[in-house]
């Protein structure tokens, strides 16, 4: 991780503080006269109506500000997505920014170790500082943020008021500026593009990140976006930040603003005190913004703390952590707000009337972009506020934290999760083991054989004990979910949670896990401290001219697809063959070195297990392994599970083509294409670019360039596709466009068909079956090209919808299910209501018409790039044969 002083400007400084003393002795203050005003910076008083600057204006800002003021620096932590820096700026007393190592220091001692004596603990609270980390506009629509962070630094680099002094002398502000610096100039450039036309503030076509969009803040337990390993990085392994916040916006016509406490569920593993303290900074800002005039402030409404995801994860790591929301403008254009527009809904508020809750509410008419800003300075300085008024408190209550769990892990079951080294999927075994070193846990493992009530651990299988600091994490990504269920009257309507509720990493990639429920010394004298990168490959490369792949790891395939991509030769097993003690599964990989050396050494190197060599001549039943030509369909309209299926495809190393809705009409698909792949995405919005709601089409707003559909032609061309031997999988809603009647057109001739399956979600839906988002049990069958790699019964995650039923086909038509659910016990992880409808129900279909194959699959087998287990149901889909 890059981690440079962005202190280029030194010299400008030391000539600054000689400019200080020179205007002192004149009688001058050089606050007042040296610090560059945000609106002479930009040209434009930040948060005025229809201006917005871009991330590089932002971040020179900030630069040239860290220049000027001995109350700032400014870091470099890391890289977004598409190649940008990204910055933290350290905004507090001159003093405590010349002595931010020390504080470091100081920071992580109080999170970690729980043996301090009572004297050092006592100096450390007494000196420390309380830091503050603030993360601004990962949702890049939600524009307010960033925009309102020049006039926070710039008042805090400036200030001459006694209590915001007194403040920085307590508070180190840890200001991450913009944590989506890609996001941000797309929408900044898309707000210019149609400023001054009759389509300003038209949203963006496509997700404002490289890939994820919204879903930014779905990725804090998976880590698997550049700009969030950052983010994470700054508490889960450097700063250890006692107080953090994350800054959005929400919808327009509901509340002006939300400040913590969060409403019901919330975590069963995360302590009273977290939620105490947060409360706390909320019940300051609704104070202290209220007595500024500023009406509307909410609190206990919509957002849960029960889903490990968002930024505030932090929170399972013992950081007070929280997030605001301000109501929304069309990007930096005012809106009028009829009073009779102003509505509320969702938890916690059910009218829009004075509440405890929401004691002033906001009354209508005008709102801009510079009343949000002046909302963000206003709660920014409340939050500062209130850290420095609790500065011993706070930091006696981290180390408490750490205390308390540490000590929680010895008395309180499940004390260990053991992972064997032997694993179905042991690239999946690594990984999770290097994502738990990511979230700063401790990862040990057993230097000799251990028998623990009457259960065999090897010697080399993974342990992780609860006793550490991050306890609330450990267990709520290691155990299997179980929903609390809370009502809002007694019987009454089920509290729903936010968002989804699994999230098992063992489940989710189908690692074996076990949780130890009983303490043992024994087991504990044998554990060894692992230190650095974990990894079951150091055997270097492989002299062999091949080399033998199981098709059980994902692994397997991203080298296999990877091999591809650099020339050289792949083949696949067509029987299960016995090699250096081990058994291959049909459809397991051989990779030939050839004469591509390097190619060769970078990939045996980046395998995170041993590849087994391929010594003697034998020859194997094999198949060359050859991608088809892939095109993924992606709509403009903030298509996020599209652009984690090209996320996946990109570090698969699987090459692909987007593919429009609007394209389809105009394109030969076969000439072009072998499989097309549309993830999950209404229908509607699929054929038409458009919603359909009761029975009405609404338009987005969207420029009319990007409404677009596949529409009737373009169906036709699909069907085209398949009938001349394409490949088509589907998942989630966008199985609804093969449902029904379908037509190929063959020249002047057509046929009608429809393909032997139904949705019948909806009937199980009525019936009572609600999944929020669950891992539920899949049964596959065996000996399928489909299920090559794959356990028998696994975890899948679902949001109840689709879920098929199929028929006895007619004609040039097959199907087979591939994949059911089981009869009782359907539920793995989270929360599902009268699952047993969902039981014996088809979960993945395989069809074929004529030529044609359709696979179809009821759940997301690439789920925020969260189900590993999964993935190899989308890659032997993509890797199906053609019929001849
Ligand atoms: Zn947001």
């Amino acid at each position: 991780m890059i981690r440079a002083y962005s202190k280029t400007n030194v010299p400008m400084k030391k000539l600054f503080l000689l400019a200080v003393c020179l205007f002192s002795l004149l009688g001058l203050t050089a606050q007042n006269i040296s610090f560059t005003q945000p609106s002479d910076f930009f040209g434009f008083e930040p948060g005025s109506d229809r201006n917005l600057f871009n991330y590089e204006q932002l971040i020179e800002y900030l630069q040239k500000l860290d220049g000027e003021s001995d109350r700032i620096h400014m870091e470099e932590i890391g890289q977004s997505p598409l190649g940008k820096p990204m910055y933290i700026a350290f905004i507090s007393s001159d003093e405590n920014i010349s002595n931010l190592e020390k504080m470091k220091k100081v920071n992580r001692e109080l999170a970690l170790n729980p043996t301090l004596d009572p004297a050092t603990l006592k100096e450390m609270t007494s000196e420390g500082k309380v830091f503050v980390l603030a993360t601004l506009s990962m949702h890049s629509t939600e524009v307010a943020p960033s925009q309102s962070s020049p006039l926070i630094a710039y008042d805090l680099a400036s200030t001459k008021d006694p209590k915001k002094l007194e403040w920085l002398s307590n508070v180190v502000y840890m200001m991450v500026p913009c944590h989506n610096p890609d996001g941000m100039n797309m929408i900044a450039q898309n707000y210019q593009k149609y400023k001054d036309t009759q389509y300003e503030g038209a949203s963006l076509a496509g997700v404002y990140h490289k890939y994820v969009g919204h879903n930014i803040n779905r990725d804090f337990v998976t880590l698997s976006q550049s700009d969030n390993q950052a983010i994470a990085r700054i508490y889960n392994l450097d700063w250890y930040p006692q107080v953090m916040v994350e800054k959005h916006q929400m919808g327009s016509t509901g509340p002006r603003y939300f400040v913590p406490p969060n409403h019901d569920p919330i975590a069963e593993n995360v302590p009273a005190g977290i939620f105490h303290w947060g409360g706390v900074f909320g019940q300051h800002m609704a104070t202290d913004m209220t007595s500024e005039g500023l009406a509307g402030v909410s609190q206990h409404y919509i957002f849960d703390d029960y889903w490990p995801g968002s930024t505030e994860t932090c929170i399972w790591k013992n950081v007070i952590g929280f997030l605001t929301e301000a109501a929304s403008v069309k990007t930096a254009s005012p809106i009028y707000v009829e009073p009779t527009e102003l509505r509320v809904g969702g938890k916690g508020l059910s009218e829009y009337k004075k509440s405890i809750n929401m004691l002033e509410p906001w009354k209508g008419g005008w709102w801009r972009l510079g009343d949000i800003v002046e909302y963000e300075v206003s709660s920014t300085m409340s939050i500062i506020k209130t850290a420095s008024l609790y500065r011993e408190d706070i930091l006696e209550f981290r180390n408490k934290m750490c205390r308390e769990q540490v000590e929680l892990g010895k008395t309180e079951a499940p004390y260990y999760y053991i992972m064997p080294e032997d694993q179905h999927d042991q690239g999946e075994l690594v990984n999770l083991v290097n994502l738990m070193k990511e979230h700063g846990i401790e990862i040990f493992t057993l230097g000799e054989d251990v028998i623990h009530q009457n259960q065999l651990h090897r010697a080399g299988d993974v342990v992780i004990p609860l006793s550490q600091a991050f306890r609330p994490f450990i267990k709520e990504v290691m155990e299997t979910q179980v929903f609390p269920e809370r009502h809002y009257t007694p019987g009454g309507e089920l509290i729903r949670p936010y968002d989804i509720a699994s999230w098992s990493l063992p489940l989710h990639r189908h690692v074996a896990s076990h949780e130890i429920k009983v303490r043992s010394t024994d087991l504990e004298s044998k554990l060894k401290l692992h230190e650095g990168t974990y990894s079951l490959n150091d055997g270097g490369v492989s002299e062999a001219a091949a080399v033998v792949l199981p098709v059980n790891s994902n692994e397997s395939f991203r080298a296999a697809f990877h091999a591809l991509a650099s020339g050289l030769k792949v083949q696949r097993l067509k029987e299960e063959v016995q090699l250096g003690g081990k058994s291959f599964s049909k459809g397991s990989f051989i990779l030939y070195k050839g004469s591509k050396k390097k190619a060769w050494e970078a990939l045996m190197e980046s395998l995170p297990f041993e590849p087994t060599p391929l010594l003697d001549k034998r020859a194997f039943a094999s198949t060359q392994l050859e991608l088809p030509r892939i095109a993924l369909v992606e709509t403009f309209f903030h298509d996020m599970d599209a652009g984690w299926t090209r996320y996946i495809f990109d570090t698969y190393h699987i090459p692909f083509t987007v593919l429009n809705p609007g394209d389809f009409k105009d394109k030969n698909l076969a000439e072009n294409f072998d499989v097309i792949i549309f993830p999950d995405s209404d229908k509607e919005t699929l054929m038409s670019g458009k919603r359909k709601r009761g029975g009405s089409y609404y338009q987005g707003s969207y420029h009319p360039d990007y409404v677009k559909g596949i529409g009737k032609e373009g169906m036709e061309k699909l069907m085209s596709f398949s009938d001349q031997g394409g490949i088509i999988v589907s998942w989630g809603r966008s199985v609804k466009l093969l449902e029904g009647m379908q037509k190929i057109k063959r020249g002047d001739e057509e046929e009608e068909f429809s393909l032997p399956f139904r949705d019948i979600s909806a009937d199980l839906s009525k019936a009572g079956l609600y999944i929020p988002g669950s891992l539920v049990r899949v049964n596959l069958i065996e000996d399928h090209p489909l299920t090559l790699g794959m356990p028998e019964s696994f975890g899948v995650f679902s949001r109840g919808r689709p879920v098929f039923s199929t028929s006895v086909p007619i004609f040039d038509m097959d199907r087979r299910v591939i994949g059911s659910y089981p009869e009782k016990k359907v539920l793995m992880s989270g929360y599902a209501a009268e699952e047993e409808k969902m039981g014996n129900k088809a979960a993945m279909i395989w069809m074929k018409k004529g030529k044609g194959q359709f696979v179809l699959i009821g759940f997301n087998p690439q789920f925020r790039a969260s189900t590993q287990g999964s993935y190899k149901l989308l890659f032997n889909s993509i890797l199906l044969e053609k019929i001849d």
